[in-house]
């Protein structure tokens, strides 16, 4: 390991020198004057004074050494669409793209909220924006109509593009009919309203003078050219709000270059994705995964992306890999709720097609535990890498790094911190680092690395307050997770903070739990939450899906399995960690970017109101958590 770590030494040590060096990996118009200004700790300035653009940089650098190359790839398996766009039709499009965006007034520095399905046409709004230094907002697609309003009031976007509608599962599902109820909600909608029909909703409702139709504008801006808006490197590209596990959504403003030069070095030292692969991220572009790894990242490395509208079990659990075949996918990042759902079929769907030119899988998005790990690495036969990160941080910050060392993967683990980032593990109370093999609270010892969010859109006050006074006396960016580092250096996430269980004075994480009850090979995956409990403070209670639903058909086969998975627990974790019930169910309420809604199950539990819940996969799972209570 010793590449690896004298590697992220240096970029601790000699932080200046060493960002100076990948920032040579982008194009910079203007070259910048500073590496780095923290004059005002903890707000970092990258790259101060030099001029870039994110546009320029994944497409425009690429037109000469590969226009006629693939750069996106669109395949629907709701709509049964294909599209490819070579680097130059990209560019073409993304042109048209912001003609007709600065044909309806939009302007550098102005928001633009962009609400789509996962549609080619959503890929060429967002690099416009980038393009003439509009500043994006993506809207997730499954947010209803007050949480799209609250977060136009807090953008005051000049434009808002959307489509008629997307599908799931087959069904449609309306985005323009939202829009307008949000707009009706909104104290700050936008002037215009710029729509791709899709066919999806022949009764689209127009408001006169408001709405615009896409293809209507298009065809008047044909073969246009527009240039690009150099930037200084610290102006906003663009603002996502998180994606609401916890609490009121934060506008996370990102700036331009230092996300830029992250994200570049990011698909070399960790992703190992050369310029002519090909990538396939199977998040949405309403998340920061699909910000940095469907349209930048992989742009940015000269690599064909894959955009893809779909389930990952439908029209079969095997259309991924076949996609993976098709397509010489080279490099894969999904999420550990897919591998879930995967879980639930037929492993034959993972070993029919020819994964040779896969690399990797990665995987980042919520704790990976051991069996899902081994089970998904023996399943595919190529190497799955945990890594963790956030929105705020816009790329990972904890990893393995292939592209620098091929350090040996522990299941389960997502490996060491990243380069760039000063990680800390903090004892919770008093602040001080804790020793190997104990819990802490993840930090990061400002300033934080290219790439990284720079403030709460709007709010400086809020971005310090909420991420940088965890600890008293200390600067330290808290991550609101709890992990633990074992004595060769590799990490484990054991769940956020607030979700943490104390059991009689035992701090247990969720995840480690939740890890000892999916050793059971009955159990798909779990959710496990603490309790509030007379006697030991809290109590562990365990939501469990089985894999075959005829395992708990009968009274007598649930209380069975009931007693095995306790069992289980004692013998993986001990009985401190024994659920006091575990529960059947066939789905856990998870969030629409599949993240387990721990507190709202636990509100449940201990009988409160399960908050808010605009962003829930499906209703119906919490029934089945009451019904269970029950
Ligand atoms: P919000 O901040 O709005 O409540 P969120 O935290 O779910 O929402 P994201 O930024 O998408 O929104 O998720 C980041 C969080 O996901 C991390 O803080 C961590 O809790 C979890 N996470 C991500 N990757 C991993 C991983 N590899 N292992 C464990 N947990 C992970
Ligand atoms: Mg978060």
């Amino acid at each position: 390991m010793t590449t690896y770590r004298e590697f992220h030494r240096r970029s601790i040590e000699q932080r200046e020198a060493f960002w100076a060096e990948e920032a040579q990996r982008i194009h910079w118009h203007k070259p910048f004057a500073r590496v780095l200004d923290y004059a005002r700790p903890p707000f970092a300035k990258w790259f101060v004074g030099g001029e870039t653009n994110l546009c320029h940089n994944a497409l425009d650098r690429h037109l000469d050494a590969r226009g006629e190359q693939a750069a996106l790839v669109w395949i629907s398996t709701e709509v049964d669409g294909r599209q490819t766009f070579t680097y130059r039709q990209l560019h073409a499009e993304v042109n048209r793209a912001a003609a007709m965006m600065r044909s309806l007034g939009v302007k550098r520095g102005d928001r633009v909220i962009i609400y789509m399905p996962m549609i080619p046409e959503a890929c060429f709004a967002i690099l416009a924006c980038a393009r003439i230094g509009a500043i994006h907002s993506v809207v997730f697609g499954g947010f209803a109509a007050a949480s799209l309003a609250a977060r136009i009031d807090d953008a005051k976007p000049s434009l808002m593009i959307t489509a008629d509608g997307g599908s799931r599962m087959g069904k449609p599902v309306l985005y323009k009919a939202l829009v307008d109820e949000s707009l009706k909600l909104a104290q700050h909608p936008p002037r215009k309203v710029l729509i791709f029909r899709r066919g999806l909703d022949a009764n689209m409702p127009v408001v006169a003078g408001r709405d615009v139709d896409w293809k209507e504008l298009a065809a008047q801006h044909q073969g246009a050219s527009v240039p690009c808006a150099w930037l200084e490197s610290n102006e906003p590209s663009y603002i996502l709000y998180t994606s609401g596990t916890t609490g009121k959504p934060k506008g996370v403003q990102r700036d331009v270059g230092g996300y830029a030069v992250a994200l570049a070095s990011s698909m070399d030292r960790i992703f190992c994705g050369l310029p002519g692969e090909t990538m396939f991220t199977t998040s949405d572009i309403g998340w920061v995964v699909g910000h940095s790894y469907i349209i930048y990242g992989p742009l940015l490395a000269g690599m064909t992306t894959i955009m893809y509208e779909g389930v990952p079990v439908r029209p079969d659990a095997g259309v991924w890999w076949k996609i993976v075949q098709d397509y010489k996918v080279s490099v894969m990042f999904s999420a550990p709720t897919a591998v879930r759902v995967l879980k639930k079929h037929d492993v034959a769907f993972l070993r029919k097609y020819d994964l040779s030119t896969l690399k990797h899988l990665f995987l980042a998005g919520e704790p990976l535990d051991e069996p899902t790990h081994r089970w998904v690495s023996d399943s595919l036969g190529r190497p799955v890498i945990d890594h963790y990160w956030q929105t705020e941080t816009g790329w990972p910050l904890l990893s393995a790094h292939p592209g620098v060392e091929k350090t040996p993967l522990k299941m389960g683990s997502p490996s060491f911190p990243v380069y760039g980032y000063d990680v800390r593990l903090l004892h919770e109370s008093t602040g001080k680092p804790v020793a190997d093999g104990e819990k802490g609270v993840v930090t990061i010892a400002p300033p934080l690395p290219p790439g990284c969010m720079t403030t709460v859109w709007g709010d400086d006050e809020r971005f310090v307050k909420t991420y940088f006074t965890d600890f008293k006396d200390q600067l330290v960016y808290s991550t609101f997770d709890w992990g633990i580092r074992d004595r060769d250096g590799y990490y484990f996430i054991l769940g956020r903070t607030d979700d943490v269980i104390n059991v009689a004075g035992h701090r247990l994480g969720t995840r480690e739990i939740e890890e000892a009850v999916n050793m059971h090979p009955g159990i798909a995956e779990c959710a496990v939450v603490g309790v509030a409990d007379q006697l030991k403070g809290q109590l562990p209670m365990a939501f469990a899906v089985v894999k075959d639903p005829a395992a708990v058909a009968s009274k007598e086969a649930r209380m069975k399995l009931e007693g095995e998975v306790m069992q289980t627990v004692d013998k993986q974790l001990g009985a401190i960690g024994r659920p006091g019930r575990v529960f059947f169910v066939t789905l856990l309420p998870k969030t629409r970017s599949g993240k387990v809604l721990r507190r709202s199950i636990q509100a449940l539990a201990e009988k409160r109101d399960p908050g808010d819940l605009t962003t829930i996969e499906d209703p119906g799972a919490l029934e089945q958590i009451r019904e269970a209570l029950k």
